[in-house]
């Protein structure tokens, strides 16, 4: 089957009829699909039809666009299944971990559906006479997405939703590998009576349809996704034109372990934020900072737990399905082998596992190193996969110096019971988003989400009320009569 780009309200094939096979990452005999090969003149297509979409969207009247995406959710929540099975076939995390993900999709374009019906702006007194004094939001104009594979549908949609919402046009490039799962989701906003022009789609590659979407100076923004060193790449190329950008990249998350903690709890909230979808969110936890006092204990039942879990195609429900390509499993592959060459202490996993038809995927197991020093690679570069270093600390104090010394500042948390050391972690440690007695990743809709320092562009949030901000430009009327 191939998969088209969507343009001005038509699918069409990439002009040079070009098409990439996009495969299962449990099983790299099967190709999903194939997906259009675009470059530069399509991307360039896509942004031509978003900006001529652009003035009628916006003064077409909120409740309106709230009415469409509402459509949007209720139509995916229709295709649920089978998007999911899409999205299980060509990302490969498991059937639970997409129908959920799924599900957040729907929901996200529920929540901003209520959003577009309901966008307001602000009454002041003025200090003239007869004059009223009002602050109201426009959209900015024409946004391009640029997203990951590891939330194929969830991540466009917290991005797309909320642009449509305050009345932008969007250029939409997803992951070159999960780009049917991108089709699915413009599939049900063709459906839903999104005008032509509204949303286009574009699958290809970073480097041509990506690179375009961000220079193109008819764009008034770009949302992206991804890695530390694309999102530089995505930064410099809006900014030589001073477009707003968003950008969420990598994390490099500690859960910090406390003395008083309850250990089996403690290996739950570690176990399931490091090895859920295979270790492969920007939020996962990749360090468990354990005081030295619980740190043998902690280190004994997480390797039991990370042996215990079942490993196997994502569309039986295991407990941890493959990594998404050849060059995440690698990347995985190679760190581990750094760890173990600085001096870390390999406890389980650490390399391919065997197992019916396992070798036909990007399968890994799940790793645990204990013994490591917060300066090793392994406990400063983020690594996309189920891996987890172990770091033993003296206090608490040392525990929020080592959370806080990486680049990054995504997500952090912290087990314990006691009061006082929940809240001087919020308080002292450096991430945009921070937990007490729960896992590091796992976010709800309706509030901000993104990082500090290396993780984010700290000017914009996304999601919640404050995700409408990146898409909206504020205008300050003086209205004297
Ligand atoms: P990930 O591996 O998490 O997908 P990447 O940063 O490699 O992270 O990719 C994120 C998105 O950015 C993908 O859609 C990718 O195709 C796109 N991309 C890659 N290179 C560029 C580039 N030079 N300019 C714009 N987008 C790019």
């Amino acid at each position: 089957m191939a998969y088209k780009n969507y343009i001005a309200g038509e699918w069409r094939d990439a002009e040079s009829g070009a098409t990439t096979a996009s495969r299962n990452p449990a099983d790299t005999s099967e190709v999903v699909g194939e997906v259009a090969e675009s470059d530069v003149a399509d991307a360039t297509a896509a942004i031509d039809a978003a900006v001529e979409a652009q003035d009628e969207w916006a003064s077409t009247p909120g409740p309106e666009r709230g009415a469409i995406l509402r459509r949007t959710g209720s139509l995916l929540a229709e295709r649920k299944e089978d998007v999911t099975e899409t999205l299980v076939r060509e990302e490969g995390k498991t059937w639970s971990e997409a129908s959920g993900e799924v599900q957040r999709a729907i929901d996200i374009f529920h929540y901003y559906a209520g959003k577009a019906s309901d966008l307001g702006g602000e009454v002041k007194q003025s200090s003239s006479r007869d004059t009223s004094l009002y602050v109201r939001k426009e959209p900015i104009g024409t946004v391009s997405v640029i997203t990951p594979w590891n939330y194929p549908i969830a991540i466009p949609a917290w991005k797309i939703a909320p642009a449509l919402a305050t009345g932008n046009t969007v250029a939409f490039k997803p992951a070159t590998n999960t780009g049917i799962t991108g089709v699915r989701l413009v599939e049900c906003l063709e459906d839903a009576g999104l005008p032509d022009g509204v949303v286009n789609l574009v699958t290809g590659p970073g480097k041509t349809v990506g690179d375009t979407l961000a220079s193109d100076e008819r764009v008034d923004g770009v949302s992206f996704t991804g890695s530390s060193g694309v999102g530089d790449i995505v930064y410099q190329n809006a900014s030589a034109n001073q477009t707003r950008a968003l950008l969420e990249m990598g994390g490099k998350n500690p859960t910090v372990v406390c003395a008083d903690a309850d250990v089996d709890e403690a290996v739950d909230i570690v176990a399931s934020g490091a090895f859920g979808v295979t270790g492969q969110a920007c939020t996962a936890c990749s360090r468990a900072i354990v005081h030295e006092d619980r740190y043998d204990e902690f280190v004994s039942k997480l390797t039991e737990r990370a042996a215990s879990i079942d490993i196997g195609p994502g569309l039986d429900d295991p407990g941890m399905g493959p990594q998404s390509s050849e060059g995440e499993l690698s990347g995985t592959l190679d760190y581990i082998e750094t760890g173990v060459d600085e001096g870390a202490t390999l406890e389980t996993g650490g390399g391919r596992p065997d197992g019916d038809g396992l070798d036909e995927g990007y399968f890994v197991e799940p790793t645990v190193f204990s013994d490591v020093d917060p300066e090793m690679t392994i406990a400063q570069h983020e690594i996309f996969g189920p891996v987890v270093a172990v770091i033993p600390v003296g206090g608490f104090n040392e525990a929020i110096d080592v959370a806080n010394g990486v680049e990054q500042g995504l997500s952090a948390s912290v087990v314990t019971n006691d009061l006082n050391k929940a809240h001087r972690f919020v308080d002292e440690v450096d991430a945009g988003v921070v937990k007490t007695n729960e896992k590091t990743t796992g976010l709800e809709l309706h509030v901000p989400f993104g990082g500090m320092k290396a993780s984010s562009s700290e000017t914009y949030r996304e999601q919640g009320d404050e995700g409408l901000s990146f898409y909206t430009i504020t205008k300050t009327v003086y209205m004297n009569y």
